[in-house]
């Protein structure tokens, strides 16, 4: 298809309270109600041009849904995101008594820095190509700051990157070695997300959480397109995804939305559950009080660092959400979680970050609850790395037996009683 047709797909911005409409461009909030904008659609011109076949016969990237993505040229960044695998989980599932088929959609092995923030990132920054900006940043929990940081240094952009003062080693080494200007702040995410707006608009840079928001949040849509077409051009009955800011949940709902406006998936109807920690659950604190609102939390304290967003930018719409769509939102302490990182790790061989062990847990205490329907088919979004959260196992896990280079030392260990190798899942 011709870059003109790109250009008529998307028409604009549009805020999702006042629905008033604005041209594309570096915004992300309506001017007259501070309202939230969003990439506004003509899916009858996408429908003309997008078909299954179309999109089967197109390289395995997130791009090959780009007629649902808001570019208008060719991508420029990120061109190789996406695609990851979707794993059918069948010893998780009798671990946490799931009978019906299972998922995981693997994020945690994502091109390239081994996160969903692959997605987002891909799209803000060809956007922000398009859009004429030489310089980029982000405020991050840490997956964000390591993507921005190497898809920037890959597409030859100045970056910085602002994160709180107490990131995990592997997200702040993630994200200095590609050469970004790295800030830490004294604070939590939230104030260092302030700070950021403040410099996106004293600069003129393109913050990709900020002002470029509207086309970074689409990006997310990707994992529900692939979930779908991977399950045989079909939606899930239930997904559960950790929440951040709240836009990966509401994303992977808009996109089954998408594809069945489109007629892509046969009407399904999705439930959708959030995950978040007990340490920081604004949103899963919102819906099982039935609150209209959400409630910031002033000090988020868990191990899940990624998804400790006290004040989340969408919270709001994805706590409406989940509960419109017949889902529930649920929040799991950091004990739950390093227990649902070693039993991912030890019933399907996927070392996730600590935000997957929130998924996982709250999967299980979901089902536990009777919330969660065990017979249905369930996809689990597992969207960063253990690697980069190691701090958050390693009073958890244990350590090696040694032993001399000798055969009766091995043999002395392997007849030892089993509690030898006990591990903590188990
Ligand atoms: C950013 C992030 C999320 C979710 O982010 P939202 O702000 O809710 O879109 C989930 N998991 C990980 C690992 C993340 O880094
Ligand atoms: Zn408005």
């Amino acid at each position: 298809m011709s870059h003109a047709d790109h250009d008529t797909r998307v028409r604009g911005l549009k805020c999702r309270l006042c629905g008033k409409l604005y041209p594309k461009q570096a915004l992300n909030f309506c001017t007259d109600d501070f309202g939230p904008l969003e990439v506004d659609y003509d899916y009858e011109a996408v429908a003309r041009s997008l078909d299954r076949a179309t999109i089967e016969r197109r390289p395995r990237t997130m791009w090959r849904y780009r007629e649902l993505l808001p570019v208008d040229g060719e991508p420029t960044v990120g061109r190789h995101v996406g695609c990851t695998p979707l794993v059918k989980a069948d010893r998780l599932a009798k671990a946490i008594g799931h009978t019906g088929p299972l998922y995981l959609k693997n994020d945690a092995v994502n091109h390239p820095t081994l996160s969903f923030k692959d997605r987002v990132v891909a799209v803000a920054l060809s956007k922000a190509v398009e859009l004429g900006f030489k310089t980029v940043g982000c405020a991050s929990t840490g997956n964000l700051a390591g993507s921005v940081a190497a898809n920037a240094a890959a597409a030859g952009l100045e970056a910085y990157i602002l994160i709180p003062d107490n990131l995990e080693q592997g997200k702040v080494l993630g994200c200095t070695v590609y050469g970004a200007k790295v800030v830490a702040i004294h604070g939590n995410y939230d104030q260092v997300n302030r700070l950021c707006s403040q410099i996106a608009f004293r600069y003129g840079w393109g913050f990709v959480n900020v002002n470029l928001r509207p086309f970074y949040a689409e990006g997310s849509k990707t994992m529900g397109f692939e979930i779908a077409e991977d399950l045989g051009w079909v939606a899930p009955n239930q997904v559960v995804a950790p929440m951040a800011g709240g836009s990966l949940i509401g994303k992977l709902h808009k996109a089954f939305g998408e594809l069945q406006k489109l007629g892509l998936i046969p009407k399904t109807h999705t439930r959708m559950f959030g995950a978040q920690a007990t340490g920081c659950n604004p949103i899963t604190n919102s819906v099982k009080t039935d609150a209209l609102k959400v409630r910031p939390i002033r000090n988020p304290q868990t191990i899940a660092k990624s998804l400790a967003i006290g004040d989340p930018a969408d919270g709001y719409f994805a706590s409406l959400m989940l509960r419109d769509s017949g889902g529930w939102g649920e929040d799991v302490t950091d004990d739950e979680i390093v227990q649902g990182m070693t039993l991912l790790a030890e019933t399907e061989g996927i070392f996730s970050e600590t935000a997957g062990g929130v998924t996982l847990a709250v999967a299980r205490k979901l089902i536990a609850q009777g919330k969660l329907d065990p017979t249905a088919s369930t996809v689990l979004c597992i969207t960063g790395n253990g690697l980069k959260t190691q701090e958050a196992l390693l009073d958890h896990i244990p350590r090696p037996k040694v032993i001399d280079p000798k055969l009766e030392q091995f043999e002395a260990l392997v007849g030892a009683a089993p509690a030898e190798f006990a591990t903590v899942g188990a």
